[in-house]
């Protein structure tokens, strides 16, 4: 291989001894183009966003004890990493940026309101704090390394939180800032999940986002393979918080990966599969605490064979559940596409959707805007919205041409109140909406049925 993007993930750099593990992986692979992009140490995000709602509720104060603990965190890892010699000039630095962090803070509290955009740049710190000291260790430990800010090459554009990158500015400002520097032999070390717009104001590019990050750089530059660190063995058959003994999946294809992303299993943010596959860059989930776990391959075909094999279990929890029945008593032409306009001028995002003759139901996410969204159906449908669901998915390459699997789905959870089913729609799922309390049980139900230790192919799974 001649080219790597290695992206590590909040935990991974979440103290010093997880950056000196970091910076072990980093070392240990052959390959002499390396980039590193690294999130913010876990928690620190939620920590700076924090001090903004803080500051603009009134609450400077407090706003300016959570920023306090990001300053000794950040110190406390520079001192343990580094030698004096360089983590002087380094906690100098963190003692700037938290200075700056101290205005911005201020300045919210004075005004008594955070935008978007200001939140963006508290956040972007984040990131460009564990960025500043990993760099400092990969030079302290003799290795040619370049720190490259995120923002001089990651352009998006405004809508900050949430900013698109703009792949047609990006390739130029890749060649010009991170090109140089591995031809100069350099370990290039950015940030993910923050860029900048083209007059170079911070932005983010969604919680998560570091993942996507990655995946862009690694396909706009070509790279051989993106590899994504995190603090489990790589894609498990369930989320481990619900299924301890979940099973590693040793590989799987680009589109059950993005199903299973878009589904909710946090382990891979949904935008960073589309990158690799429009380049056909195989993607690695890997354990940055068990680096000699072989993790999960993410390629364009895991499985030529054309049999059907249930991958994995994914969920989404805290989702609300629209009904929308038509009050013309049939699906009158327009119907669908009335709908759909309404979702799509409050910019929300519809996940799953059933139809029959004269009623839609569909499940969202984001209920900002959900009053205006019952007000504006209700010309034309009678609306009923239920919240605390969550959608169940089923994932697997061939799901719908092979009968069994619709049949055993519904027989392992036959005692729970299904709200709504969707299958067929896509080759590779079958989802289903049930009560959010009733989850965890539905979780674990399927896991038993689809993933007996007894019987599953260890080809496959581990
Ligand atoms: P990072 O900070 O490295 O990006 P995340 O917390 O975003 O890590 O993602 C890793 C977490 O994803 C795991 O610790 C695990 O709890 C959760 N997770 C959810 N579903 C799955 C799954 N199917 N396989 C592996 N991990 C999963
Ligand atoms: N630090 C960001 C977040 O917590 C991005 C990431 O970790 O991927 O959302
Ligand atoms: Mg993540």
């Amino acid at each position: 291989m001649k080219r790597i993007v290695m992206k590590f993930g909040g935990t991974s750099v979440e103290d010093a001894s997880a950056m000196k593990r970091v910076a072990a992986i980093t070392v240990a692979q052959q390959c002499p183009e390396r980039i590193v992009v690294l999130s913010a140490a876990a928690g620190v995000t939620n920590q700076l966003l924090r001090t903004g709602e803080l500051a603009a509720q009134g609450e400077e104060a407090t706003a300016f004890d959570v920023l306090s603990i990001i300053r000794t965190r950040h110190k406390t890892i520079a001192k343990q990493l580094l030698p004096p010699s360089f983590s002087a000039p380094v906690c100098g630095t963190i003692d700037s940026w938290c200075d700056e962090l101290g205005d911005l803070v201020h300045g919210i509290a004075v005004l008594g309101e955070a935008t978007l955009r200001s939140f963006d740049l508290l956040a972007s710190f984040g990131e460009r704090l564990s960025a500043l000291i990993f760099h400092a260790h990969l030079v302290e430990l003799g290795l040619t390394a370049e720190l490259v800010d995120a923002r001089s090459f990651m352009i998006t554009d405004h809508h900050f939180s949430r900013a698109v990158p703009d792949l047609t500015a990006i390739p130029q400002k890749l060649e010009e800032h991170v090109v140089p520097a591995l031809c100069r032999g350099a370990i290039v070390v950015t940030q993910g999940f923050i860029g900048a717009t083209p007059n170079h104001i911070t932005t983010t590019i969604g919680r998560g986002g570091s993942d996507h990050s990655a995946a862009l750089i690694g396909s706009l530059l070509d790279a051989d393979e993106i590899q994504i660190w995190t603090d489990v063995d790589g894609i498990l058959t369930a989320d481990p918080s619900i299924v301890p003994d979940a099973h590693r999946i040793k590989v799987m294809s680009f589109m059950e990966a993005s199903e299973l992303a878009y589904f909710g299993a946090r382990v891979l943010h949904p935008d960073a599969i589309l990158p690799a596959i429009s380049k056909n860059i195989p993607v690695r989930v890997l354990n940055s605490r068990h680096p000699e776990s072989h993790g999960t391959a993410i390629i364009a075909q895991a499985d030529s064979s054309g049999h059907c094999i249930v991958k994995s279990i994914a969920y989404k929890e805290h989702i609300t559940l629209i009904s929308i029945v038509s009050t013309r008593m049939f699906l009158a032409h327009g119907f669908l596409e009335n709908i759909f306009d309404v979702f799509h001028k409050y910019r929300t995002v519809v996940h799953t959707v059933a139809t029959s003759d004269i009623s839609v139901s569909a499940t969202i996410n984001d209920t900002t805007h959900l009053a205006e969204i019952i007000g504006e159906l209700g010309q034309f449908a009678t609306v009923n919205a239920s919240e605390a669901k969550a959608i169940v998915c089923v994932v697997g390459d061939n799901l719908r041409n092979s009968p069994g699997v619709a049949a055993r789905v519904l027989n392992a959870i036959s005692g729970v109140n299904i709200n709504m089913i969707s299958a067929g729609a896509s080759e590779i799922n079958v989802s289903f909406v049930v009560d959010d309390a009733k989850l965890e049980d539905v979780v674990r139900l399927l896991h038993d049925e689809f993933f007996n230790s007894q019987d599953i192919n260890r080809d496959i799974f581990d």
